[in-house]
């Protein structure tokens, strides 16, 4: 009976080329969701079907839930254009879908204005079609419990109830890219799928002081990595593993202990700038929140900014602990997050950190190393992997570095390679 699932793109107020490439990338999204060969889609005006062909609706609808750029969808039943064909597969789909008493109301878009009958002469004869010969239905206009909604187009007309939310926002690639900077933590997990919802496509960039801190510290970065990947395109993100340590060793040598952390966060944004840079992606993007710690106050932040060439984005920038983690319960990063291994910014950090740092000093403390030496020395030893859902590896050897466990095959290749 329900033989397509219609798809309603989220944020259309886009005009002109840029709504072409949001409808053009968004069913190409989608079309990489859809792993069955049965499925098909239709494409019309404004919307999309999925063409089930027997396929699982429930199992189609929960693939779709991780595409961004779908507003909603709803499980229709196509029929003909033309009144003894409406009322038929109405009841068929009542008959189907209702098991109890219920209130009814029939509701009626006519988008294809040739149709002969008017949307409210539709209704009422699809109700006086079907009530009597339902006795679990009950008329009710103004309140009713179960709404069969009839939509006439151009291409065909539709039986559907209900609706199903899906993500909103923008499907991802058709705003372009920006760079990650993930942590183990909560906050850039959600800051990760947040950006992915405004149609960014994210690469992650993750710095690991291993031994200065556990390699399972890198562990919960591939697997919050390959949680964000159901929402990404293809399925994958890549995700490059920056080995901080000797960076990480100078501050702490070098740098009066209260500008540790802000030269740590502007080291990070430095480096993440010049891969940017390589992969010519335009943005940054962390999970920093205003104020929730002492090196992000808008001074710490303004002073990590100069460190950076390009824009850096911070989606939960004006929110709450709480709201974060409402969404990192929804998109399943917080019980990866939680787990207790400490990563860089946790370790040594100092008894009393500025809070309202300088440019000045910042600039002066980090002119006592050859912090630039650091980074391109550690730049030829990053690690880029691959991570798409359900790689199911592990770096659970402790010890030693990223680059040796892929070297040593201790990452295996198929799913999850290094490039
Ligand atoms: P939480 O605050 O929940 O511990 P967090 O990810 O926000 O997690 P913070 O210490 O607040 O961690 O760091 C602020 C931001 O700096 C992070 O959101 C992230 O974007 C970036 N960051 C911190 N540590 C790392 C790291 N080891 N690798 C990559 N980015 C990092
Ligand atoms: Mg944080």
């Amino acid at each position: 009976m329900i033989d397509r699932i219609l798809v309603r793109y989220g944020d259309l107020t886009l005009k002109g080329r840029n709504k072409k490439r949001f409808i053009d990338t968004a069913v190409q999204r989608v079309q990489e969701k859809m792993t069955s060969e049965r499925i098909t889609l239709e494409r019309a005006h404004d919307r999309l079907y999925v063409r089930l062909n027997g396929e699982d609706p429930a199992k189609v609808v929960r693939d779709l839930k991780t595409v961004s750029g779908l507003r909603s969808f709803s499980l229709v039943h196509k029929v003909e254009k033309d009144m003894d064909a409406l009322k038929k597969g109405a009841l068929d789909l009542l008959q189907e879908e209702i098991d109890a008493p219920t209130t009814f109301k029939v509701e009626t878009k006519r988008a294809d204005k040739s149709f002969p009958l008017t949307s409210p002469e539709i209704s009422k004869e699809i109700a006086g079609h079907v009530i009597p010969r339902m006795s679990l239905l009950e008329a009710d206009v103004h309140n009713p419990a179960y709404t069969l909604n009839v939509e006439i187009r151009a291409e065909g007309a539709y039986l559907y109830c209900g609706k199903v939310e899906g993500l909103g926002g923008y499907p991802v690639g058709s705003m372009g890219k920006g760079l990650m900077l993930l942590s183990g933590g909560i906050d850039s997990a959600v800051a990760g799928f947040l950006s992915q919802r405004k149609g960014i496509e994210t690469e992650h960039i993750h710095f690991e002081s291993t031994p200065m801190t556990p390699i399972e510290s890198v562990d919960k970065a591939i697997e919050l990595t390959e949680r964000l990947a159901t929402y990404a395109k293809k399925n994958r993100i890549l995700l490059h593993i920056f080995p901080l340590f000797s960076l990480h060793e100078a501050i702490l040598q070098n740098v009066p202990e209260p500008y540790h952390i802000a030269i740590l966060r502007r080291m990070m944004v430095r480096v993440a700038d010049n891969v940017a840079s390589q992969r010519r992606i335009p943005v940054l993007i962390t999970g920093e929140s205003v104020g929730q710690v002492a090196s992000q106050t808008l001074t710490s932040l303004h002073v990590t900014d100069h460190a950076a060439t390009r824009p850096i984005l911070r989606p939960l920038a004006t929110y709450d602990k709480e709201e974060i983690i409402r969404i990192a319960e929804r998109i399943k990063t917080f019980e990866i997050s939680i787990r207790p291994y400490e990563d860089c910014c946790q370790v040594y950090v100092p008894k009393s950190p500025v809070t309202n740092p300088r440019d000045y000093y910042a600039k002066r403390y980090e002119g006592l190393f050859d912090y630039q030496g650091l980074i391109d020395e550690a730049l030829r030893n990053m690690v880029t992997l691959t991570v798409g859902k359900k790689s199911g590896i592990r770096l659970s050897t402790s010890g030693f570095s990223v680059k040796e466990a892929v070297e040593e095959g201790g990452i295996p290749h198929d799913r999850f390679f290094a490039e």
